[in-house]
């Protein structure tokens, strides 16, 4: 059967068709400003040329008709027609309490999701759109809901209660829900599977670096804690987020700014990480440029960011009485040396040793420790579309 991978934003809509039996990708691709003027589909079949279709796309239904079409397209299409497609697998940010796991989407799953909009006014509504868009085109193929919250519904009340007024938690649902959750899950079992080990009895901790980045500690297969929050604003120091900030410099920033809090929460979000740090960029790479030409303000920026990480692993290793893994993934996880080697040097203390030649050797998965370094240090390449797939294809048997 083959699985549509659908993870819709405010204005863009990724895919994947991915075929689950032999897991291959026969077609991915990407509708970015959909409603905004110069929208487009980027197209590309497995071993194909890549496409760029520049349309109007005023919304999502329009976004995801071409993409149905491109898949059914006589020359550049994968499938002869949608009924080659067995279901549709959605990405939904946000599952609050209501979904520990994934889940067969029916009218009171809608919802219940719609319910969760509150915790994620950005993502959640554009994910409801996507979900409606496809059952508009495809009525009868049968859709599954995959949440970034549900991994981390295993954490318990002491990883997840703010120290905050108790009821805010009862009236408002306001505690730590962690995000990224199909990376977590799906890179500390590839951990397991690569070393080996039984998932269940490995403490692994899974750092996913990328423009959003989160940590997470995964005991036994379960999510204890993880360093996102209530939002994904809370925790490292990403591209553009600040992650943990003292919550008294939001006044503070705003009485000397003379600010609105949606200004402030707009610096949080928009203007802070490692681009305010540098001052010009998010993106680690301009960074690492920067850097070896000796822009003292983009080695902080990264110096800072490495320390934030060594931090959260020491919590974590400590929160789990002891690590055996250690994983990093997406973009920066997978592709930056640098970083890795800086981390894994203040870890001495846990036993981390690491190889510097396999630290630098680029492969999607690979042990970068030394045969005797006490916790195994690993880069898994993350794949959020083949654990969306596999849920779905799971659901519906
Ligand atoms: P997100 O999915 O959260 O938008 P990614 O996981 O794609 O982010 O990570 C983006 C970051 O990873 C950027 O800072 C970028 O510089 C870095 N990155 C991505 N690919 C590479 C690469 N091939 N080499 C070095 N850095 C990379």
């Amino acid at each position: 059967m083959n699985v549509l991978v659908i993870n819709c934003g405010s204005s863009s809509l990724k895919f994947q068709l991915i075929d689950s039996i032999s897991e291959k990708v026969l077609a991915k691709g990407l509708c970015e400003r959909i409603g905004i003027e110069g929208s487009r589909l980027v197209y590309q079949p497995e071993g194909g040329e890549k496409e760029v279709i520049e349309s109007d796309m005023p919304n999502h239904s329009k976004a995801v008709g071409m993409v149905l079409d491109a898949l059914v397209n006589e020359k550049t299409g994968v499938i002869k027609s949608l009924d080659e497609v067995g279901a549709v697998g959605h990405r939904i940010v946000h599952g609050g309490e209501k979904f520990a796991s994934s889940t067969i989407i029916t009218d009171e799953v809608i919802e219940a999701i719609k319910e969760c909009n509150d915790l994620a006014p950005l993502h959640n509504p554009a994910n409801l759109i996507g979900i409606d868009a496809c059952k508009e085109h495809m009525p009868d193929t049968p859709m599954v809901g995959v949440f970034d919250t549900a991994f981390h519904q295993t954490m318990p009340e002491d990883a997840y209660i703010y120290g905050l007024p108790y009821e805010y938690y009862e009236k408002y649902k306001v505690r730590r829900y962690g995000f990224h959750g199909t990376s977590h899950s799906y890179v500390s079992k590839r951990v397991s599977e690569i070393l080996d080990k039984p998932y269940d009895e490995l403490k692994t901790i899974v750092c996913h670096l990328g423009n959003g980045a989160s940590i997470c500690a995964v005991n036994g297969g379960k999510s204890v804690d993880t360093s996102m929050g209530l939002t994904p604003l809370e925790g490292l120091i990403m591209g553009t987020r600040s992650g943990d900030i003292d919550p008294a410099i939001m006044e503070f920033i705003a009485n000397k700014e003379n600010m609105s809090m949606d200004e402030v929460m707009n610096v949080l979000n928009k203007k802070s990480g490692v681009y305010g740090i540098t001052g010009f960029t998010s993106d680690f790479r301009d960074i690492m440029d920067a850097m070896a030409k000796g822009d003292k303000r983009a080695e902080l920026a990264i110096h800072v960011f490495a320390y934030r990480v060594i931090k959260y692993i020491g919590a974590y290793a400590a929160v789990m009485n002891g690590v055996d893994a250690i994983a990093f993934t997406a973009g920066l996880g997978e592709n930056n040396s640098y970083i890795r080697e800086r981390i894994c040097n203040s870890l001495e203390y846990l036993g981390v040793k690491i190889d510097k030649s396999l630290n630098e050797t680029k492969q999607d998965e690979i042990i970068i420790s030394t045969p005797d370094s006490k916790v195994k240090v690993l880069v898994v390449a993350t794949n959020e579309e083949l654990k969306i797939a596999r849920e779905t294809l799971a659901l519906l048997k």
